[in-house]
This record gives structure tokens, sequence and C-alpha cells, in this order.
């Protein structure tokens, strides 16, 4: 086993059965994807469309891509002939498209809404209160193409755990709230390789880990 195949399986033993792991591979080779991927990964989580295109195109048909950054509208129709699940949903306009370019392909794509938790003012999301008024609004409900599964988050990029904890806590205790009039939401997206399991205490269903699997990323060619 090479370092990236020990770094998985550590990290899918460290995490309850119930609870999805996506490995984030985005800026890292096909070579390292292809090494998780022989150890049985099959979710993995991008940031950019035009980078997870290409790594669909090139790698077994199999994998569930799942875009994790933030998309524009203009491009939603790039992935919409594949990818599995968006998780940084936060508007009706992008729910719309997304509902639309899917149907194209006689798809069903699946959604997460992505909610503001952090303090951090750069991060991106709804309030809880924009979450119920998508939910509920007549709109959504017709849009047979996509799936609302659950709610996405990022804490602040801090080392203090307390208020990360503070901030998947937000989240967790609106999801269960959500999921008494919305029964069908399962997902509840939170974790990264600094906080899965402070995540995981709070009731996460998805973590998202990237670095913790294949290495810190290099940008300095991008
Ligand atoms: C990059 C990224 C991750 C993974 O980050 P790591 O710290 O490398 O685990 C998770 N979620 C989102 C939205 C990301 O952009």
């Amino acid at each position: 086993m090479n370092s990236i195949q020990k770094n998985l399986k550590a990290i899918q033993a460290s995490i309850p059965k119930d609870v999805t792991l996506v490995a984030v591979s985005k800026t890292k080779p096909i070579s390292d994807i292809l090494q998780a991927y022989e150890t049985g990964q099959r979710i993995f989580g991008e940031n950019k469309i035009q980078e997870m295109t290409q790594k669909w195109e090139e790698m077994p048909k199999d994998i569930l891509w799942h875009m994790i950054g933030h998309v524009q509208t203009n491009k939603v129709k790039y992935m919409a002939p594949y990818v599995d699940t968006i998780h940084a949903v936060d508007s009706l306009k992008l729910l719309k498209e997304i509902n639309k370019q899917a149907q194209k392909h006689n798809r069903v794509i699946n959604c997460l809404l992505q909610v503001k938790i952090a303090e951090e003012e750069s991060k991106f999301g709804l309030s809880k209160e924009d979450v119920l008024s998508l939910l509920t609004a007549e709109e959504t409900k017709n849009l047979d193409h996509i799936k609302i599964q659950g709610l996405m988050g990022m804490a602040t990029f801090t080392d203090d755990q307390k208020q990360i904890k503070n901030e998947f806590m937000k989240i967790s205790t609106f999801f269960d709230e959500l999921k008494i009039t919305y029964p069908e939401l399962k997902t509840l997206s939170i974790g990264m390789s600094g906080d899965y399991k402070t995540a995981i205490t709070c009731k996460s269903t998805m973590v998202r880990i990237g670095s913790s699997i294949f290495g810190a990323r290099d940008y300095s060619n991008a």
C-alpha cells in the first residue's frame, strides 16, 4: 500500500459506517485518484467544473462525482451529463438551471443547500430563512430533475475547535428541525480534514476530506 491508500484506510476506519466519505481530489492527478479507486473509494469531490469533467472523461464510469465548489449558473451544462451531487446550491435560480440541464439528459441530480454557518464574511451560503423559503417555494416543488438531499456547511477556517463545534451545532440543529417537516432530507455534509471528527460528533452524515488522504495541495502551477 502507498501513502494515499494507507491514509484512506485509516480514515475509513475512523468514521462510522453510516457516514459517507467524499474523497476530495481537486488539483490531484488521475494517478492519485486511481490509487484511492483501487482501495474501493467511489465518491470523489472536485471544486472546478472543467477539471472534474476532464477527470470524469478519463476515469472509470462507476465513480460518483460530487461538485463541492461554488457553481456559476452558466457552467452547469458541462457537468449535467454525469454529476451525482452538487453541494453548494445557494439560489432558486441555480436550482432551476440544474433542473433544466438534468432534464436534457433525462437525469435527476442530487443537490445540497449550502448554509452559511461561518462567522467569516467570505463564505457563501444561505441563511435559515433562505433555506425555508427555497424549500417551500411552489417553483421548487415542480422541479422533477433535482432532488434536494440535505444541507452543506463550512466552518470558519480556524484552529479553535470550540468555535467550529458551535458552528456545526447550529447547522445540525437546524437540519434536525427541518427533518420534522421534510423527512426526505438525509444528508448533512459537514467536516473536512481538519474538523471532520468534530463534525461527526455533531451528526455529520457526509464528510469531505482531501489533504488528509492525498496530501497537501500544491497551487504553485495554477
Ligand atoms: C477543498 C475542500 C474540502 C477538503 O478540504 P481538506 O481540508 O483538504 O480536507 C472540503 N470541502 C470543500 C468545499 C472544499 O473546497
